[in-house]
């Protein structure tokens, strides 16, 4: 899969992406990562990116010819490929959302700054808009390697262990159950027995309740959505009767 990003700020992102998980997806050829200086295409001396708003006010705004040039210079016109904005205004960025995006060959990332880029950009070269949640950032850089990151973990053969991705938070609609690793001690707290009985059948049991324990307790909203079965359905009435 390949991801255009278009940004002035090109250097935020090797440091991420030539780590880990990310660099060894690079290496195998799953992932392929171009960054893109906006400013490249700009046609003033001064390489101006910004100027001030129309109808005054404070900030800058992120002018729409170099960035419509960048874009339409690497990927035609129209795009060849879906155009995001991260941008706080956009649909929030869920699990389900990066499964969507991960079915795509390509995508093309458009990192605001400042006051955010011109609105034309908007309404004549995106085609979606993303939000990392209800929070502003200084720029889209983050939120863009945040999307990168999440979308690369469920190309196949990008995790050493594939099951890993389907047990995680969100990946079902539950939170992910808890994990224990060595010592089987450590200042005294232990971890439960079924972790050490080497019964399959009981460790998954145990896993798939304290999923539903953790996401009642912590996220009820997502239990709505969730796919559960009688069983756990079940469970989680003798939860509600526990609280009283
Ligand atoms: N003035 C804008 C507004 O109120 O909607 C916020 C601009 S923000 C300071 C600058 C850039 O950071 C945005 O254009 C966007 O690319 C990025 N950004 C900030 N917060 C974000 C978020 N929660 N999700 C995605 N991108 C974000």
């Amino acid at each position: 899969m390949r991801f255009d990003v278009f940004t002035l700020f090109p250097e935020m992102f090797p440091p991420y992406l030539d780590e880990s998980i990310l660099k060894r997806a690079r290496e195998a050829g799953l992932l392929d990562v171009q960054v893109h200086n906006i400013r490249d295409w700009t046609a003033d001396k001064h390489h101006t990116t910004d100027d001030v708003p129309y109808g005054g006010g404070g900030g800058m705004v992120m002018k729409p010819e170099p960035i419509f040039a960048a874009v339409e210079a690497v990927l035609g016109a129209p795009p060849a490929c879906p155009v995001i904005l991260l941008d706080p205004q956009g649909r929030p960025f869920t699990q389900r959302i990066a499964g969507e995006l991960a079915a795509q060959p390509r995508l093309a990332l458009l990192c605001g700054r400042y006051e955010g880029v011109d609105e034309r950009v908007r309404q004549y070269l995106v085609t979606d808009q993303i939000s990392l949640g209800d929070f502003v950032l200084t720029g889209g850089e983050l939120p863009a390697l945040a999307v990168i990151d999440a979308v690369a973990r469920l190309l196949p053969g990008a995790l050493g262990d594939p099951s890993g991705a389907a047990d995680d938070s969100h990946a079902s609609g539950l939170l992910e159950y808890p994990h224990y690793t060595r010592p089987p001690e450590f200042r005294g707290w232990g971890i439960p027995d079924v972790l050490l009985s080497g019964h399959h059948a009981e460790i998954e049991k145990w896993r798939r309740r304290e999923a539903l324990a953790r996401t009642f307790r912590q996220r009820p909203d997502l239990l709505e959505n969730a796919d559960l079965t009688d069983e756990d359905r079940a469970f989680l009435d003798t939860l509600r009767q526990s609280l009283g």
